[in-house]
């Protein structure tokens, strides 16, 4: 039988994902109506993204499955009725994106590259940066993107460290687990990236507390989600300098508001949730393969687990 697909992502995404997924759909010999409008009673899978049309899935009675444009599932997990299987986005643009985004300013801070590059001073202070090897880096989450940017840092030559909920093994990364294992990750960070899922349980995973374990002058990278950090207790840690800078790509409130306080701090960098983003010629093809997983009665892939918000 005909599988109707309803593409619910945003509107303007319609024209590039169209001719990608149904490019997709056929070559894997999925036999599937895919459009942009469809009665919701006639539709087996959704294409989903909170930013696309649809925020009520009641009268969507014969749904099979929502899949999920997006890798952060928090805004989608307390809309999609339980017991609905819901998939979030693994893809490898997108997690390509986010490392060389990772990459990029973790090396930013090694290289110490906006005092001595971007604001010339006029002061000759004539110290090389240390070598990769030298430098402790933590990335916090071991997921998808944790994994593929603590990889690509352990690849230049930096100590990497990793935490995770559940204990991993990863080459060339020392990985630590849970909340007995988060002091150790911590101690010796020198750049903590956080790749969290914002969920009730890492709610301000950085707080007083935590970011008094790091080393001082530490700096974070949060591409993340803004609820990851406590934002008065970091602004007290720049401040006072246990905390050297942030960069920060997200926040509880986006857009960031005029008057927030990161905008004007001396040491934070500010970017506009940029750090990637899903890539349609590969999403298609995950969302593609899952279609035709859900029809061949086969395993979802990257199935969210209601019951941890991720
Ligand atoms: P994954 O679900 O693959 O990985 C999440 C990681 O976090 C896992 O290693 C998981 O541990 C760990 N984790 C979850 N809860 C806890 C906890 N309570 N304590 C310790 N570790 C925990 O997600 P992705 O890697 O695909 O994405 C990570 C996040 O990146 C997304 O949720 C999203 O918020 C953000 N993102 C930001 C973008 C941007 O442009 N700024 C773009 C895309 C995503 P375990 O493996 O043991 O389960």
């Amino acid at each position: 039988m005909t599988a109707n697909v309803l593409f619910a992502g945003r509107p303007d995404a319609w024209p590039a994902y169209e001719p990608l997924l149904k490019t997709e759909l056929s070559r894997l010999a999925v036999d599937a109506d895919l459009r942009n409008e469809f009665p919701p009673e006639d539709v087996d899978y959704i294409v989903y993204a909170p930013s696309g049309p649809v925020s009520d899935f009641t009268a969507f009675t014969r749904l099979k499955a929502v899949l999920s444009l997006w890798a952060g599932v928090e805004k989608i997990v307390p809309v999609v009725p339980a017991g609905m299987p819901l998939t979030r986005m693994v893809d490898a643009g997108l997690e390509r994106g986010m490392t060389e985004w990772v990459v990029g300013h973790t090396l930013r801070y090694h290289l110490g590259m906006d005092t001595h590059i971007l604001r010339q001073n006029g002061r000759w202070e004539p110290k090389a940066p240390p070598l990769a090897k030298d430098r402790n880096v933590t990335v916090m989450g071991l997921g998808a993107l944790g994994t593929a940017s603590a990889l690509a840092l352990a690849a230049l030559g930096f100590q990497v460290s990793g935490w995770s909920r559940t204990q991993k093994e990863i080459a060339g990364v020392t990985c630590h687990s849970g909340a007995d294992g988060l002091k150790a990750a911590l101690a010796h960070a020198e750049i903590v990236i956080l790749l969290l899922p914002d969920t009730p349980a890492t709610e301000n995973t950085l707080n007083a507390d935590t970011l008094a374990l790091l080393p001082a002058g530490a700096k974070i990278i949060n591409p993340g989600r803004g609820p990851l950090i406590d934002d008065d207790a970091l602004l007290t840690a720049l401040d006072n300098g246990q905390i050297g800078h942030a960069t920060l790509d997200v926040f509880r409130v986006e857009p960031l508001p005029p008057e927030h306080p990161y905008w004007a701090h001396p040491n934070v960098t500010v970017t506009p949730h940029i750090a990637s983003e899903t890539r349609e010629s590969t999403a298609a093809e995950v969302i593609a393969e899952n279609i035709r997983r859900g029809e061949a009665g086969e395993p979802l892939l990257h199935l969210v687990d209601r019951s941890l918000g991720y």
